[in-house]
């Protein structure tokens, strides 16, 4: 951190809002993503708010109708060691416990990974290494290095959590000064790789809110070092019995800029038998639906074969989980 930035913690949400409202201040949750960005002259912010000391932002609760509430200052080790919660919810427990390494998951919060700037190959780099470029849209330029026909920055989204609480059906509490309220998980994400957050100045996420009725469900992911890597893929499925069909929800990470869900996918899933030819198939189709670019650390294909691959082992996974054997009865 350099001189110039001064850190606050209120111990009110009102308080919180009030500060952030003013231009460039930032919530600070674990630092993990915005203090290695400060370093490399990335994030000029004056000031930063820390959450821990507002009640709301800092509980893990259950209401009345069994659904549980995590407050976005909780950190991820925290989170997962609370029983009853990943006990409920083992697939945002996979999630959580593959994020970097375990003292970055002791420091870092579970409103920093959904909120999470986004990364790129041509911008996360030391100020000596940038220097040599002209700005992109991202640095406040007009052109992408990674998607030179592009119109937006294309920089990557790599939340591990975001996925799973997507496929869980989570709802997230914005707190606002006009206009506090509860979105879905998805909405958060605009797709554009500059402004990824669909926050408005003195915006931010206080709780993440998860479904009573928990679905099954998987998560996986995919990164070049096991132990530390941000992913190059990673996914979340959910399914839920229906009468004749099925809820299913698939959401594939770290190919864009915002988490993005399958819906052609899904819609095939929903009914009849899951063999062999429809897993594939229901796999194959992500390809039509991710754009990944060459800003990663893997290349545009071995990404799509990535999210491609682990599709299908996740939906095979699931399928023993349902107790179904992939053919006629
Ligand atoms: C070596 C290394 C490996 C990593 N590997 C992974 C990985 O595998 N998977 C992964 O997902 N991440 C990874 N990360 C990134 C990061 O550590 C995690 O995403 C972490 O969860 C970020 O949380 P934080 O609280 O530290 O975020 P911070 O750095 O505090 O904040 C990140 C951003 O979120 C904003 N923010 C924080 N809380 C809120 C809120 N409540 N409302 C609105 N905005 C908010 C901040 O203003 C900031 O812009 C890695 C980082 C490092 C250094
Ligand atoms: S995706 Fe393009 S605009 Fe965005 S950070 Fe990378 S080079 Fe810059």
């Amino acid at each position: 951190m350099t001189t110039h930035t001064k850190m606050i913690e209120p111990s009110a949400a009102e308080d919180v809002t009030r500060i952030l409202g003013k231009p460039g201040s930032k919530i600070f949750g674990g630092g993990t993503d915005l203090v290695p960005n400060r370093t490399w002259g990335l994030d000029t912010s004056p000031t930063w708010v820390q959450l821990r000391r507002v009640p709301e932002a800092s509980l893990i609760s259950s209401d009345g109708e069994g659904r549980w509430s995590i407050g976005a200052a909780l950190t991820l080790q925290a989170v997962l060691e609370h029983p009853q919660l990943c006990a409920s919810y083992p697939l945002l427990a996979d999630a959580i416990r593959v994020v970097a390494t375990y003292e970055i998951r002791n420091q870092a919060t579970i409103g920093g990974n959904l909120c999470l700037d986004t990364r790129c190959r041509f911008r996360n780099q030391p100020p000596i290494w940038r220097s040599g470029l002209d700005p992109c849209f991202k640095s406040g330029g007009t052109r992408c290095y990674a998607a030179p026909r592009s119109s937006q920055c294309v920089a990557i989204f790599s939340s591990d959590t975001a996925p799973a609480f997507i496929a869980l059906g989570a709802q997230l509490k914005v707190q606002s000064q006009n206009n506090p309220r509860w979105i879905e998980a998805l909405d958060l994400y605009t797709g554009d790789g500059d402004h990824h957050l669909a926050l408005e100045t003195g915006e931010w996420i206080e709780t993440i809110r998860l479904p009573s009725s928990p679905p099954l469900g998987v998560f996986d992911k995919w990164r070049i070092r096991e132990g530390i890597d941000f992913p190059e893929a990673n996914l979340a499925i959910t399914v839920v019995p229906r009468e004749n069909s099925r809820e299913v929800r698939m959401v594939v990470g770290a190919m864009g800029s915002g988490p993005i869900r399958l819906r052609t996918s899904e819609r095939l899933l929903a009914e009849g038998v899951w063999d062999d030819d429809k897993l594939f198939l229901a796999a194959h189709m992500v390809t039509g639906s991710i754009h990944p670019y060459d800003n990663g650390q893997m290349g545009v294909v071995g990404r799509k074969r990535a999210a491609e691959h682990l599709l299908y082992r996740a939906l095979e996974k699931l399928r023993t989980m349902m107790g179904e054997k992939g053919e006629e009865a």
